[in-house]
């Protein structure tokens, strides 16, 4: 089953197993088409650290090549796609809490980041952080290592309706808020949810529309706190 794909050879003795891709088919090492998946594999250099970009081999060539099972390497892959998609979900809510404040001012970016559960930052170190941390976000939603490319912009941004306790800790319900009969949605949103603060955001996912929410209301406490606007 080892072919003689260059990778194979001794520069890169070692391999991390980083995931199932089911967009990839075709085994890199020797060349068998229409696989139901492929293992990305990336290559680790002496110290251990993945170098490299990944390569696609075929689940049984990737259990040669790693010296384990084929059972082995499907469960260290599956470990590898639920990691994948924790990272995912990390970098919606970055972008979907960030993206919009990107080209804001100082002010606006230190009330941003002091206000979505992080440490207490300057304005120019907010802006490097925010700065810092979406170039990552979207870095990882456009890897297609294991995956095409996933919705990473401000243009895929749905709006969500997010009904939150007053005692601004916790949600009690987010969901997308329709394009049609979007009035009457919201008349029987209101009806439901008497009594409650309901804000109705843009974001990538649910999730992430919850934190935007609470982020946007911590903003407001922020710079009331500072008198600003
Ligand atoms: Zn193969």
């Amino acid at each position: 089953m080892t072919g003689s794909h260059p990778a194979l050879t001794a520069h890169f003795p070692r391999w991390t197993v980083k995931g199932t891709a089911h967009h990839r088919t075709t085994c890199a090492c020797c060349g068998h088409e229409n696989l139901e998946h492929t293992v990305a594999l990336a290559p680790l250099d002496l110290l251990g650290d993945a170098s490299g970009p990944a390569v696609h081999f075929g689940p049984r060539c990737a259990a040669a090549v790693l010296h384990r099972p084929v059972a082995a390497v499907a469960l260290a892959a599956c470990h590898a796609d639920m990691r994948a998609e924790r990272k995912d979900a990390w970098a919606r809510k970055i972008i979907s809490l960030y993206g919009p404040m990107e080209f804001g001012t100082d002010q606006e970016m230190e009330a941003a980041w002091n206000r979505s559960g992080n440490a207490s930052s300057s304005s120019w170190q907010a802006r490097e952080f925010v700065t810092k941390f979406l170039a990552d976000a979207r870095a990882q939603l456009t890897d297609t290592t294991l995956r095409p490319t996933r919705p990473h912009s401000i243009t895929d941004f749905q709006p969500f309706l997010v009904v939150l306790d007053t005692s601004n800790l916790r949600h009690h319900w987010c969901g997308v808020v329709p394009r049609e009969n979007t009035e009457g949605f919201h008349t029987s949103a209101r009806r439901d949810w008497t009594g409650m603060v309901s804000v109705t955001v843009a974001a990538l996912d649910e999730t992430s529309a919850v934190h935007v929410a609470f982020g946007r209301r911590g903003i407001a406490q922020y710079n009331a706190e500072r008198g600003w606007f």
